[in-house]
């Protein structure tokens, strides 16, 4: 299983717009995030996991041919923002794509891009995805998937978890419920935001702090403002690194 990052950055993007910061003008490549993304590709079947605002960009910077299945966290628009970008994969395959997401969040998807998803009488266009709502584990391309409930400030994101991999982004807490959903991991990437606090998100300290109680061997710390620096990642205990936008990270499945 090969899993890549798309997207490191927080919901403005890295540089932030009309901000001339340390980071936002740092010539560090690895400052430049777009928009929390994430790639899982098995036995030749690629997953996307959310459709960021920066969908079109990523996908052609990591040369990607083909979607099998997209999995939606939750609704923000730095996740969702980018669907429109999945037409050209659908003009080029003739297959609807899979989506697989909360009930909640597919009523937020279904509602903001209702021609996505049902044929437009007016327009003639074919629905790009195919909805399955989801909350208990499912299969798909041999892999096992299991989403975790995460708690979101005042509303819910879902985690996924494959094999000893899980990605939790968008998270200020994970439920006693889900702790059981994410023991024995060998890669954990979790929401980090910025050294301050936030009430959507955890920041880096309690991310290092959750992701220390779930005792993951390799936790990579992801949706970064321009208050986190690439090369404060030195500052973080052993086992813990700041994600960039195309981290990559070749993992056993089983
Ligand atoms: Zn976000
Ligand atoms: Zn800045
Ligand atoms: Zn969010």
């Amino acid at each position: 299983m090969k899993i890549t990052i798309l997207g490191s950055g927080t919901s403005t993007g890295v540089p932030m717009v009309g901000c001339g910061c340390a980071v936002c003008s740092s010539d560090d490549p690895r400052d430049r995030r777009t928009r929390a993304s994430l790639l899982i590709r098995h036995n030749g079947s690629t997953i996307l996991v959310d459709t960021s605002s920066d969908l079109r960009q990523q996908v052609l910077r990591e040369g990607v041919k083909k979607i099998d299945a997209v999995f939606f966290t939750h609704a923000h628009a730095d996740h969702v923002n980018g669907i429109d970008d999945l037409r050209g994969f659908y003009f080029l395959h003739k297959e609807i794509i899979p989506c697989f997401a909360s009930h909640s969040a597919l009523d937020i998807l279904q509602a903001g891009f209702g021609y996505i998803f049902r044929e437009q009488e007016s327009s003639g266009y074919t629905p790009l995805l195919t909805v399955n709502e989801i909350s208990d584990p499912f299969e798909l391309f041999g892999l096992q998937v299991i989403p975790v409930p995460l708690v979101h400030g005042r509303t819910t994101a879902l985690g996924y978890r494959i094999g000893a991999f899980a990605y939790l982004t968008d998270c200020s807490a994970i439920p006693d419920s889900s702790l059981p959903l994410l023991e024995g991991l060998d890669l954990l990437i979790i929401d980090g935001l910025r050294w301050t606090g936030h009430p959507f998100h955890y920041n880096i300290h309690g991310a290092i702090e959750a992701a220390e109680k779930l005792n993951a061997s390799r936790v990579i710390l992801t949706h970064l403002t321009h208050e986190v620096a690439y090369s404060e990642g030195c500052k973080l205990p052993p086992g813990f690194e700041f994600a960039f936008d195309g981290m990559e990270f070749d993992l056993p499945y089983s």
